[in-house]
């Protein structure tokens, strides 16, 4: 089974590469210098008769969704939704001017969309970034719903953004169980949100500055339910072509079983504006004085793990329009675990 783009559905490119995918240089709505490159691949697995998984990699989105529902329900649901972000305007052609409330228009859209299409059957989780523009400073503005994953790999630190929608996140959360025992607990694969199906739809948010060198990896669970984070980090470290580290960690979870369709794109960030690290900190404090005029984000949060250098300022103005949380964990987790009758719906279809 080669790892290619083959069997998901998908938009992206022919050319994926940084000459290619490159708008930094635009002067009107491109991000000053930054330069982005990318590479994607999806594979069916092993085990899997159909790839429920889509994927978008065109500057500046870059996501990837994870059907559920058999049948080929998950595989309209995902696709739906990749559709419906790859025709969003606002994030079309290089354009890097999306806020927090166009994404979540856009990914209401999409849940409208598959519920029309599929009677609230099929859902899809999805995640991923893109690349925008806040008075001059890059940010990378992340967005999940559901178990698919967001990581940045800056400045030598590997951290998941997103954080997971489902039953074994809250019960980490809780302090229930660890992180370790998680990874082989029963009802790992139970999504407690998802777009189209079920009652809680809403997309979290992460502001996170653009540091030289960023490399962003957004990938469904076949990746992360068959390699581990330390072996994601060593490929993503090692592996200079982005195409390169697709191609590898494909290769991994296919080796490790390949249960599960797996889809991953990773994104490199490159002369960032124009590689003057200095201009970036006086930029994020220009953010932070003038936080009336940035858009209201809903449910925007920092990652856990910015960088140290990032500037404490640009922290601050990513989380200046948000409402304040103790943590990386959205509010919406602190409700509580989600009622049953929902999570059947989605773990029955995970692969158990
Ligand atoms: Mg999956």
């Amino acid at each position: 089974m080669s790892p290619g783009a083959g069997e998901a559905a998908h938009v992206a490119p022919r050319e994926q590469d940084g000459a290619a995918a490159d708008s930094g240089d635009s002067g009107d709505n491109g991000v000053r210098g930054v330069r982005l490159s990318f590479g994607f691949g999806s594979d069916r697995g092993l085990r899997r008769e159909l790839n429920e998984d889509s994927f978008l990699a065109a500057d500046p989105i870059f996501a990837v969704a994870d059907g559920m529902g058999g049948h080929e329900a998950g595989e309209v649901a995902s696709r739906e939704c990749i559709s419906v972000l790859s025709q969003q305007q606002v994030l079309s052609d290089g354009s890097r001017v999306a806020t927090a409330v166009d994404l979540q228009q856009a990914l209401r859209q999409a849940d409208a969309r598959i519920r029309e299409i599929s009677n609230a059957r099929a859902g899809t989780t999805v995640t991923g970034v893109t690349l925008v523009e806040e008075r001059g400073v890059p940010y990378w503005l992340v967005f999940n719903v559901g178990d698919s994953r967001t990581y940045r790999l800056s400045q030598g630190t590997f951290a998941q953004v997103s954080v997971d929608h489902s039953e074994v996140q809250e019960l980490v959360d809780g302090g229930y169980i660890t992180p370790a025992q998680a990874l082989v607990h029963p009802r790992r694969h139970v999504v407690t949100r998802a777009l189209g199906t079920g009652s809680d739809t809403e997309a979290d948010f992460w502001l996170v500055p653009v540091e030289e060198g960023d490399r962003i990896l957004v990938c469904s669970d076949g990746l992360t339910n068959e390699v581990t984070d330390e072996q994601i980090h060593r490929a993503l470290s090692t592996l200079n072509h982005p195409q390169d580290a697709v191609d590898s960690l494909i290769q991994s979870a296919l080796r490790a079983g390949g249960r599960d369709n797996v889809t991953v794109v990773v994104v490199d960030a490159s002369n960032v504006d124009g590689g003057d690290a200095g201009a970036t900190l006086e930029n994020s404090s220009t953010v932070s004085a003038a936080e009336d005029t940035l858009p209201r984000m809903p449910r925007v949060d920092v990652a856990p793990n910015v960088a140290p250098d990032a500037g404490p300022d640009a922290a601050a103005a990513a989380d200046e329009p948000s409402q304040p949380t103790p943590s990386n964990h959205p509010a919406g987790l602190a409700d509580g675990p989600e009622p049953s009758s929902d999570e059947g719906n989605y773990g029955d279809d995970h692969h158990g």
